[in-house]
């Protein structure tokens, strides 16, 4: 595996195998990697030649508030579990060769970004957009790969991709769980045991749901007041940001449900913020 710095020396090295018309999956992280970054791994190593992974803890997708500061590290380990999974090419930029210019562009995300996590975080699909627009440029991949995890993320990126015209296929995987449901997640390891055990409610709640929804509960108004008060039956340790349902990709609201739904929820606890979702099919 190659571990590489900056865009220049990315460049050089992938110059060839361009030439040689090898295929290039990407995989963008943040690092501290688990099961659900190296399923996306997976993934890549199956669809490509040479599967390239970044790590960079982007500082514009986080507030002011935010835990960039504190989010978890672990470079030495995340370069051990790249390599031990296939990984090619390691792209480890620090924030001034991603930011030459500091801000002094930033894309403008103005659609699918005012509910969910966008509506609590705001500006945060704006440096999330704005760093792979820069990474796709650097990286130049035929494909890309993002969990379901992040499905807000995952809608705003193929809107990214569609509208800039960027010619990258955009691949969204399942989400990975523990073996009780939990979503694999860098920030778990912040939760004390009390909210660990209760958070396993969320996924359950979600999957009922689910399983309600397939059973001919169609409005959406029921759909999300059943998952709120089953949360609110689970949940004491945490609180409650939103729960929602909206059309997927697109997140419309809408009163009965439509072809592709999702069921997103986020839980605030005192030293990490959840999120988890479902999506329905008619
Ligand atoms: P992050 O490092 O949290 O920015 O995540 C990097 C990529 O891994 C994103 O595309 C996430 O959606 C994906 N990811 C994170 N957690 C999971 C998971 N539990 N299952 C599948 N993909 C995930």
């Amino acid at each position: 595996m190659k571990v590489v710095t900056t865009p220049r020396e990315y460049q050089s090295l992938i110059a060839d195998y361009q030439n040689e018309g090898q295929s290039i999956a990407f995989v963008p992280t943040m690092g501290f990697l688990h099961e659900g970054h190296l399923s996306l791994i997976d993934k890549a190593k199956k669809k490509s030649d040479i599967v390239v992974m970044s790590i960079f803890v982007n500082p514009t997708q986080f507030g002011p508030n935010e835990d960039f500061d504190s989010y978890p590290r672990n470079l030495s380990r995340d370069k051990v579990l790249a390599e031990q999974y296939g990984v090619h090419i390691v792209f480890i930029p620090k924030v001034e060769d991603m930011y030459p210019n500091n801000r002094m562009f930033m894309v403008n995300v103005l659609d699918r970004v005012d509910v969910l996590c966008g509506a609590s975080r705001p500006g945060h699909f704006d440096g999330v957009a704005t760093v792979l627009l820069k990474l796709f440029n650097i990286i130049r991949p035929d494909t890309a790969f993002f969990g379901m995890k992040d499905a807000q993320q995952l809608a705003v990126v193929k809107g990214l991709v569609e509208s800039f015209h960027m010619p990258v296929t955009v691949v969204g995987c399942p989400t990975v769980r523990e073996a009780d449901g939990l979503a694999k997640s860098s920030r778990n390891v912040r939760l004390t045991d009390i909210e660990r055990t209760e958070a396993v409610h969320i996924f359950k709640v979600l999957e009922k749901a689910k399983h309600d929804y397939e059973q001919g509960v169609l409005a959406i108004q029921s759909i999300q007041s059943t998952v709120l008060n089953e949360l609110n039956r689970y949940i004491k340790n945490g609180s409650i940001d939103y729960v929602e349902v909206y059309t997927y990709p697109e997140l419309n609201f809408q009163f009965e449900t439509a072809n592709q739904m999702i069921i997103a929820v986020a839980i605030q606890y005192s030293q990490a913020r959840l999120i988890d979702n479902v999506v329905i099919e008619l």
